[in-house]
């Protein structure tokens, strides 16, 4: 029997760095880029899973800032460690957007611009404009939602949360779907993938991870597990989307600065909730005189956290996730986590680098 090839939504053949994708199949493709300057051709890697009936076309991007690697590590996982069985529809996951970065381990490009504010980028622009025109021109603008992968930046972890514009329905229900406790409302920058992918009507969500230069276990168990569950949503796996103990949207956050020079011992690590006025980490000059206390400005659920425990006045120490709900209700919610695995485990490694002596609030 004749394979039947996949058709996008506005009735085009689904062509993929040349191939034409068909029902049923999986292919592993190469997206010619750039040259290095020794002339040798740079491609992007794809692999494209096409379920045996027609249904969304859904992309998976990572390593678009080319230290960011949780991602990859969750397409890894949706790759091979436990393959996607498709009942319908399209996933096209690109693993490593920027080639470039990942080897020089940098968040760049070469011409040091950051691509995740170059899209949809231009076939005849800079190296990074090119990178994101190519990318979005065969891949992004053939599908009807999509995911990108990214971590905290560099000196710096993030309590698994899922950014999205919530105020768009349909974005809305799929950042619930992935199954994080934090969902922070936010438009995305001008350039990014996820803004301009949602202007051309492809609804699109980033998880935000981890830190750089890992692919942390706890962070690739729950990134696949709400990948697949966005997949459940779109009826594109079988079984129902897995809920988390707990979730709440974030529309405020609030940065918590170093005042004085010195070391930190951190008392609360990601995820933890915290009352306005507690202890958060205390700031020793290199004489172990106390410089300072730094304490919460309000109630909340630490979302960020550097992971550099020496400070210069100003600098950030704690992002701190402010919910609209009250504290007492806050508090139930968090405590539901108890038993959770997964999120203890996410919660427990995250903090491993940091010397945290938890206070009792
Ligand atoms: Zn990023």
């Amino acid at each position: 029997m004749a394979q039947r090839p996949v058709q996008t939504t506005r009735g085009t053949p689904l062509v993929v760095a040349g191939q034409e994708i068909c029902h049923g199949e999986t292919y592993d493709l190469q997206l010619e880029y750039s040259q290095s300057y020794t002339g040798i051709d740079i491609s992007v890697p794809v692999r494209v899973v096409a379920g045996p009936k027609p249904g969304p076309i859904v992309f998976f991007t990572a390593v678009v800032h080319g230290d960011e690697l949780n991602g990859l590590g969750i397409i890894r996982d949706l790759m091979f460690d436990q393959p996607l069985v498709l009942r319908r529809g399209t996933v096209i996951a690109v693993p490593v957007v920027n080639v470039y970065g990942m080897d020089a381990h940098s968040r760049y490009l070469p011409d040091r611009r950051d691509p995740n504010r170059c899209f949809p980028g231009s076939r005849s622009g800079s190296l990074t404009s090119r990178l994101a025109h190519l990318l979005f021109n065969e891949i992004i603008r053939h599908c009807d939602y999509g995911v990108d992968l990214h971590t905290a930046a560099v000196r710096r972890t993030n309590y698994p949360n899922i950014r999205a514009d919530l105020d768009d329905p349909v974005v809305r229900r799929m950042a619930r779907a992935f199954g994080c406790e934090l969902i922070v409302h936010s438009r995305g920058a001008e350039g990014s993938l996820r803004r301009t992918a949602g202007k051309r009507g492809i609804p699109t969500i980033v998880l935000e991870a981890g830190e750089v230069w890992k692919i942390e276990p706890g962070v690739v168990h729950l990134g696949s597990a709400g990948s697949r569950n966005v997949l459940r949503h779109l009826k594109m796996l079988p079984g129902w989307v897995d809920p988390p103990p707990f979730q709440v949207e974030v529309r405020k956050a609030v940065w918590v600065r170093a005042d004085h020079g010195g070391i930190l011992k951190f008392h609360n690590g990601p995820g933890d909730l915290v009352r306005k006025g507690q202890l958060l980490a205390t700031n020793h000059d290199i004489f172990g005189h106390q410089q300072d206390e730094i304490l919460s400005p309000a109630d909340g659920i630490i979302q960020g956290i550097t992971t550099m425990p020496a400070v210069k006045p100003g600098e950030p120490v704690f992002h701190i996730a402010l919910p609209s709900e009250k504290f007492e209700r806050l508090k139930a919610k968090v405590e539901s986590r108890k038993g959770a695995q997964l999120h203890h485990q996410v919660q427990h490694e995250l903090a491993t680098s940091l010397l945290v002596e938890h206070s009792t609030p």
